[in-house]
């Protein structure tokens, strides 16, 4: 089997399965004054601080969470009760048009539950970055403070977003920003502190850890409303026994990924992956690929093969791919994120997302071609027959 779907989900890495397996001997809970409660509060510090210089942030701004949807649910409602209470209400959330579900389904529960909050789409161009001359316009057009949500790369085409000038926008209004760097972090560098957001959220999962863990990075001083109380747990912003062996894990693959920095070989894969594509068929569409991408994803569609049919076919050869967003539900629908990139529906339907990772290898991307080339006469003889 040959696994090419790491934007959904990473393999465990080695080094954060063995950190895992130590953190699960300890037994201790971090909340306890007794020796094994100090042994386990000292391995979920550890590995706060590992996550913390990933992220080029402090690691008393490391929040843990269950993964990256909950820390993107916190930091916005975070935000907006936190903004309450610091009666410097929040009153509109600008949340650009690729977001994951996790910031666009809860920006817009926000915008009908709660009073006085209005919200608005910051659109993208059609190479999939964000438009940051609209979001110039809608800070400047209405009042009161305003929440942007940005991503740091998307995850289904891979584009990374112009995020420094959306912090200056952001910045020059005064508005919040945060940064949904789940699939970018490991990949390009991730600076909390100089890109200037007061957000940013991560996942173990994407970078080799392991899954239902994940981390909000919250800047010190802005507002953050616990959304789970019960407890005083991560300095009173989430209750709950801490997650130790997961936390230890995202530890341990933070610290690898780190490591390796972001001059990896993935982008060759994804290279040799498109070049075998565009060789074969002259006429795949590659989404996103004028503008720049993560190294490890290639998001194309061979025009008249539809995703589904392709997705089960390749599976049924042994390779893993996906279509769309994969995190979000095991079915095929039309990609939110190609929509709004101005892609027509026909083409959308045959989009194909594959994504490499730490274990792939060249062999990998040859075999897909491979699998690929069967699929593609499979479905020439259909047609003919
Ligand atoms: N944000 C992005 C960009 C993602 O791709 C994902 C998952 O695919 C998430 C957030 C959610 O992370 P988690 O799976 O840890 O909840």
């Amino acid at each position: 089997m040959i696994y090419l779907d790491h934007n959904a989900t990473s393999p465990l890495r080695p080094e954060a399965r063995a950190a895992m397996e130590r953190a699960l001997e300890i037994g201790g809970n971090p909340s306890s004054v007794h020796g094994a409660g100090r042994v386990a509060r000292a391995c979920v510090e550890a590995a706060r601080e590992s996550v913390a210089r990933l992220a080029g942030a402090e690691s008393a701004d490391v929040v843990f969470t269950s993964g990256g949807t909950e820390a993107n649910a916190l930091a916005l409602w975070g935000a907006v009760y936190g903004a309450l209470e610091a009666e410097a209400r929040l009153t509109r959330l600008f949340v650009s048009a690729i977001e994951h579900s996790s910031v666009a389904v809860n920006a817009a529960v926000i915008a009908a539950r709660v009073p006085g909050i209005r919200i608005a789409e910051i659109p993208v161009g059609s190479d999939g970055a964000i438009d940051v001359e609209a979001l110039r316009v809608l800070l400047r057009e209405g009042k009161g403070r305003a929440l942007v949500a940005a991503m740091a790369a998307n995850n289904e085409t891979g584009v990374i977003q112009p995020l420094g000038e959306i912090a200056r926008h952001a910045k020059e209004a005064g508005a919040l920003l945060l940064v949904d760097a789940v699939q970018s972090a490991g990949k390009v560098t991730t600076d909390f502190a100089k890109l200037g957001a007061d957000y940013l959220t991560l996942s173990a999962h994407k970078i080799g850890g392991p899954q239902g863990v994940g981390a909000l990075i919250v800047k010190s001083g802005v507002p953050l409303a616990s959304i789970v109380g019960g407890g005083g747990h991560e300095r009173g912003r989430r209750a709950g026994t801490e997650n130790v062996s997961g936390i230890a894990g995202f530890g341990a693959a933070a610290a690898v990924v780190r490591e390796l920095g972001t001059a990896n070989r993935l982008a060759e894969f994804r290279d040799r992956f498109e070049n075998g594509v565009r060789k074969r068929w002259p006429q795949a569409v590659f989404f996103g690929a004028s503008a720049s991408r993560l190294g490890n994803t290639s998001n194309f569609a061979l025009p008249g093969i539809s995703a589904e049919n392709a997705m089960m076919g390749l599976d049924l050869d042994g390779i893993m791919v996906s279509s769309g967003s994969a995190c979000s539900s095991g079915k095929v629908k039309s990609s939110r994120v190609l929509k709004a990139m101005g892609v027509d529906d026909e083409t959308a339907r045959s989009a194909l997302r594959v994504s490499f990772g730490w274990n792939s290898s060249d062999d990998d991307v040859d075999a897909a071609l491979a699998a690929l080339d069967r699929l593609v006469a499979r479905a020439h003889s259909r047609v003919a027959a």
